[in-house]
């Protein structure tokens, strides 16, 4: 299978292109590195550095594939607060974009890379698909967006799609090329955050009131590995005409201080860290409900927590 990935020269989405290309698909590439890396472009991948603005440069990166995994986007909920503009703008444009070529192209698959961040403030947990979908944020409002087009083109233009909402992706995948590491900057994830702080920097906690076991949030991590086979598994599994929307998390959850008790373990060493008011946005428990991965996708995650933080330490060093 020939698979575009968009967003491939990030975290997630070099993830996805280099277990494509371990697998033996071919891929093609379309980053404009506005927050990725060339480095991180695998040399087996055929890469466009273009914008998913420049609708020439996206018709040219889909020449032959077979799918397209779709990870290109702004995803800091900071920066969509105070830049709504730039997420409406390539979130919602970029991908109106996408669509349109695809559809010129007759490329009959999308899996659409989607955020728990679509539900906003849960009502329940786990959280389930059937959950309302209120977004808090202009980053979570712009997926939702993004997840309403795709539906309507399922159903308009027979598009076969699945949208996967992410919760906590962490740890990192080894390719035949080495550790494919997080880099965001700034980096605002905890566990990125928790292996990296020092005395003199330490990790600061986000709120110790919270109505969780020790106070600090609950979140629901998964290996970005784990995510990635489900993105595999979704290409195969999404049927023309319908749109599926999938949570893809672990179904359960770590406070904070239980991650930072695994950095602990991984580092063998304390970690030094401070506690610091809540962080605005933050909701104290998220968990996704994930039996209906399990269902459409023969999916479960199989690496745990320990796993998680050990490959995301191994990736930094
Ligand atoms: N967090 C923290 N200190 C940090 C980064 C994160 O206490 O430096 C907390 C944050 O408040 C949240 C959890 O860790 O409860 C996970 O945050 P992250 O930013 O990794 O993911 P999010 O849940 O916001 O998508």
């Amino acid at each position: 299978m020939k698979v575009l990935v968009t967003g491939g020269a990030g975290y997630v989405g070099g993830t996805a292109a280099a277990m494509l290309l371990d697998q033996g698909h071919e891929v093609n590439i379309l980053d404009d590195c506005s927050t990725g890396y060339a480095d991180t472009v695998d040399p087996r991948a055929t890469f466009f550095k273009e914008s998913l603005l420049d609708a020439n440069a996206v018709a040219t990166s889909l020449s032959g594939c077979d799918a397209v995994l779709h990870f290109g986007a702004k995803s800091l909920v900071g920066e969509s607060v105070v830049k709504p503009d730039i997420y409406w703008e390539t979130n919602v444009s970029g991908t109106r974009i996408l669509l349109d070529a695809m559809r010129a192209a007759a490329i009959p698959t999308l899996v659409f890379s989607s955020t728990a961040a679509t539900y906003g403030e849960p009502k329940e947990i786990p959280i389930a698909e059937s959950a309302v979908t209120d977004p808090t944020n202009p980053y979570g409002a712009s997926k939702l967006a993004v997840d309403y087009m795709i539906s309507a083109q399922a159903k308009a233009y027979g598009l076969a799609a699945i949208s996967l909402r992410y919760f906590n992706v962490a740890g990192a995948f080894k390719s035949q090329r080495g550790w494919l590491a997080e880099r965001h900057n700034p980096e605002t994830h905890l566990i990125p955050n928790v292996l990296r702080a020092t005395a003199a920097n330490p990790l600061k906690v986000f709120g110790e009131d919270w109505p969780t076991k020790d106070g600090t949030c609950v979140r629901d991590y998964v290996h970005v590995v784990d995510l990635i086979g489900a993105h595999i598994s979704a290409l195969s599994a999404a049927i023309a005409g319908s749109h599926e929307i999938i949570n893809l998390g672990s179904g359960g959850g770590y406070t904070v201080k239980e991650v930072i008790a695994a950095a602990e373990s991984a580092l063998g060493r304390p970690v030094p860290y401070e506690m610091a008011p809540r962080r605005a946005g933050d909701p104290a428990v998220l968990i996704a409900d994930i039996t209906k991965a399990g269902k459409l996708l023969s999916w479960k995650p199989e690496r745990d927590l320990q796993s998680m933080v050990g490959d995301a330490l191994a990736s930094f060093q």
